[in-house]
C-alpha cells in the first residue's frame, strides 16, 4: 500500500495523528530530502527507514520503489513541507502506482495555498493556483498576462529572492489588483500582508523578504 502523507509546513505540531501512526508503521518512508524529514521522524520517535525519492532520482527510484510496493511492502510518501506532489517531486510516484493498480490512500493535512488563503481574507470559493511563477521575467510576465480580468483569487508560490521582481512585473502586467503576501505561515515570524504590489514593494524595500512566502491576487 502507498500512503500519501502530508507533513507540517513549519509547525511540527500541524500533523495528524493519522499520520504520525502511518509512519511509524510502514515499511519504508519515501523522502524528498531524507535529512529533512529527519526533523519530523525524530520528533515523533519514528524509526521506520527513509529512503530518498526527489526530483533527479524519481524515475530510477520510483520503478524501485513501485517494486516494493508489488512485492507487499508499505510505503509512505512524503515531502519536505505540506502534501506531496504540490509543486514538489510527488506526483510522479502517484501517477506510476495509479497506472500499476497499487492500493494507495491520502493522509490529508497542510498545504500552504490553503493555508495562505484561508488566512489572506481574499474571495476564496473559486481560486487557481499557478505554482511557481518563471524566473525569467519575459516569462513570468507572459504567464501575468494571462490572469488579466481574472475575477477568482490566484495563488502563486514565490522565492523571497524574487518576490520584488514579482511584485513589481504585477503591478505594471495587471490593473492594480489586491495583494496579500503570505509568509512563514505556522512558523515565528508568520506574516500575512494585504496592500497594493506598490505598497509591498515599498515595505520589502526597507524589509528584506525572508523565509517562505505564498502570494495572492485578486482582481
Ligand atoms: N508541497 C508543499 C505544499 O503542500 O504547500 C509546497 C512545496 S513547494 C516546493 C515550497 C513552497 O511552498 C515555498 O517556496 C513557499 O512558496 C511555499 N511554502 C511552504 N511552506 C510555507 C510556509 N510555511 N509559509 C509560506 N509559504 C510556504
Amino acid at each position: 500500500m502507498l500512503y500519501i502523507v502530508s507533513t507540517p509546513i513549519g509547525n511540527l505540531k500541524d500533523i495528524t495523528f493519522r499520520a504520525v501512526e502511518t509512519l511509524k508503521s510502514v515499511d519504508l518512508i519515501a523522502a524528498e530530502d531524507t535529512r529533512h524529514t529527519q526533523i519530523l521522524t525524530r520528533h515523533y520517535q519514528i524509526d521506520t527507514p527513509l529512503t530518498s525519492y526527489f526530483e533527479h532520482n524519481q524515475f530510477k527510484k520510483g520503478e524501485y520503489l513501485l517494486k516494493l510496493l508489488k512485492e507487499g511492502k508499505d510505503i509512505a510518501l512524503v515531502t519536505d513541507a505540506g502534501t506531496p506532489g504540490i509543486s514538489d517531486p510527488g506526483y510522479q510516484l502517484i501517477q506510476l502506482a495509479r497506472d500499476n493498480d497499487i492500493p494507495m490512500t491520502v493522509i490529508p493535512g497542510p498545504t500552504a495555498l490553503i493555508a495562505a488563503l484561508t488566512a489572506s481574507g481574499l474571495p476564496c470559493h473559486n481560486f487557481i493556483f499557478e505554482g511557481f511563477l518563471p524566473v525569467k521575467s519575459v516569462a513570468r510576465r507572459k504567464k501575468l498576462e494571462q490572469f488579466k480580468g481574472e475575477e477568482r483569487t490566484v495563488i502563486f508560490y514565490e522565492s523571497p529572492y524574487r518576490l520584488t521582481k514579482t511584485l513589481k512585473d504585477i503591478e505594471e502586467v495587471l490593473d492594480n489588483p489586491v495583494v496579500v503576501c503570505a509568509r512563514e505561515l505556522t512558523k515565528k515570524f508568520e506574516e500575512v500582508r494585504k496592500a497594493s504590489a506598490r505598497e509591498l514593494q515599498e515595505y520589502f524595500s526597507k524589509k528584506t523578504p525572508r523565509g517562505e512566502f505564498v502570494l495572492l491576487l485578486n482582481q
